[in-house]
């Protein structure tokens, strides 16, 4: 692919916008010498101001998703997009999350631009384990346990039972959530339909990708070793 092409679909402006930096000498190799648009080069080896060039498509990123954030493009309110580079929101592949958090669930939040792959992660045939820690308005009754693990539960207005899922009692008030599908606000209308509310709810891991090391609001590129985790 031409240099003016592959860096304008990284987001960082229109052709004709990459075209001026080109003529600008704003894009270098690692030594300075300035790239000419015509030029055959590794894309580790482009810099732009100086700095490396973000990475190609096909990428797999991990967000610890802050409270407060809608995982949507545009809002009224903060987007997670908001807390990547802007020119993220510019690629071409588009990069999307990969399913969603609620505003007020925190926590591990992958983005992908590789559709095949968002795919395979959503696909309910992927039955890959999603983990939520959750804290409750009111004490577990004690049957929650056995109710989720069924895969009789129905919730309201659906119309098949849910998969069964595994419940880890933390406290009283505090579970450990193991879903392997991801219905519409699942985990909270699940403890809803045990008369209960959740007040907070943190996902931790997918698959075994957790957010360790990631404060609330960072995020990184997944390297292809921790990808192979989620399944
Ligand atoms: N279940 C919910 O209720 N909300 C989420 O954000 C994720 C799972």
């Amino acid at each position: 692919m031409r240099l003016v092409r592959l860096i304008a679909n990284l987001g960082y402006g229109t052709r004709k916008d990459v075209a001026w930096m080109f003529r600008e000498g704003r894009i270098t190799d690692p030594d300075g010498d300035v790239l000419y648009a015509d030029d055959k080069v590794e894309h580790a080896q482009i810099r732009i101001d100086g700095e490396p060039l973000d990475p190609p498509a096909g990428i797999v990123l991990m967000m610890h998703k802050p409270l407060g954030v809608t995982c949507s493009r545009k809002d009224t309110g903060r987007v997670v997009y908001d807390l990547l580079p802007p020119r993220y929101r510019a690629r071409t592949p588009a990069l999307s999350t990969v399913g969603r958090l609620d505003r007020d669930t925190s926590g591990l939040l992958l983005f992908t631009d590789d559709g095949a792959l968002l795919h395979r992660i959503i696909s309910p045939r992927a039955q890959i384990a999603k983990v939520y820690e959750a804290t409750l308005a009111q004490d577990l009754r004690g049957d929650e346990q056995a109710l989720f693990a069924s895969g009789t539960l129905m919730l309201e207005s659906e119309t098949t039972p849910l998969l069964p899922a595994q419940l880890d009692v933390l406290g009283p008030r505090h579970a450990r959530l193991i879903l392997t599908e991801g219905r519409y606000h699942q985990a909270r209308r699940m403890f809803a339909a045990t008369g209960n509310h959740v007040e907070t709810l943190q996902r931790t891991a997918v698959g075994d990708l957790n957010l360790k090391g990631l404060d609330a609001g960072a995020w990184r590129q997944l390297a292809s070793s921790e990808i192979s985790l989620i399944f």
